[in-house]
């Protein structure tokens, strides 16, 4: 006898999958997990959290699971003090006195006019 998990849509109300329409994800970084769905009848793709005995009793009913991390960059922020206005500014003016990069551009941009 098939499972029949009843879940909610924000537009439809409650809804009747099978456990092959569901997919649960939990992040393995911080254990917060999901399941997601399509509507059938609307076609929204919906998210909901969940608990991990949620989770769990989900996937013990044949819902996939997939496990997600979040992106390293995350983690692994770049060291030294902020960037702030006044360095964006410091930026600003440094590029108005460099000579030698006004010229670089300008050789860049003659050699892109004469090329295209
Ligand atoms: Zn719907």
């Amino acid at each position: 006898m098939a499972i029949v998990i009843k879940a909610d849509c924000p537009e439809c109300g409650v809804v009747r999958l099978s456990a092959g329409e569901l997919t649960v994800r939990v992040c393995t970084d911080d254990g917060t997990g999901a399941y997601c769905f399509r509507c059938e009848a609307c076609g929204s793709a919906i998210s909901h959290d969940a608990s991990t005995d949620v989770c769990d009793l989900l996937v013990s009913a044949g819902v996939a699971r997939v496990d997600w991390r979040w992106p390293a960059e995350l983690v692994d922020r770049p060291g030294g003090p902020q960037f702030t206005n006044d360095d964006l500014l410091d930026f600003h003016l440094q590029l108005r006195e460099d000579d030698e990069l006004i010229k670089t551009l300008v050789a860049l941009d003659d050699a892109n006019h004469s090329t295209g």
